[in-house]
């Protein structure tokens, strides 16, 4: 059975889930990193990651963002895309797993009550 038509579109987003605080990587996203860069799994790991919740997870670092507080650190904050699209770590291949993403229903609702097209809520 064909999977369901995705009823958002991540290229009119500025990109909230790229937001979230912590996006958990495995070993294998941080193996796959490395490759990316060419680097050592080691390097790739410090670089790219930090140890959150009492270092029970591994997350993405992140940078300031001017949408958002913050955004992964992969995140092209003024094409808000992602910047390692092809290299990207599984949770965010899965994101948001079913056919409806609960922030692109509430931007369309956003936009069209302000009436405008291009509206982003937390921006300036
Ligand atoms: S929040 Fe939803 S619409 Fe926006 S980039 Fe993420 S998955 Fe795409
Ligand atoms: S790796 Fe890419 S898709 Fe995943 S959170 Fe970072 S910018 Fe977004």
């Amino acid at each position: 059975m064909p999977a369901p038509k995705r009823k958002y579109d991540c290229t009119k987003c500025p990109g909230y889930c790229c937001s979230y605080d912590w996006i958990e990587v495995t070993a294998r996203d941080v193996a796959r990193l490395a490759r990316h860069f060419g680097v050592a799994e080691a390097v790739a790991r410090e670089r790219f990651t930090k140890l959150v919740d009492d270092g029970k997870r591994r997350v993405l670092r992140h940078k300031q963002d001017h949408v958002f507080k913050t955004t992964c650190m992969f995140f092209d904050q003024d094409e808000r895309r992602c910047t390692i699209y092809a290299a990207r770590p599984g949770v965010c291949r899965e994101y948001p797993v079913t056919a409806r993403c609960g922030y692109y229903d509430f931007l369309l609702w956003e936009r069209d009550q302000q009436g405008d097209e291009e509206f982003i809520p937390g921006h300036p």
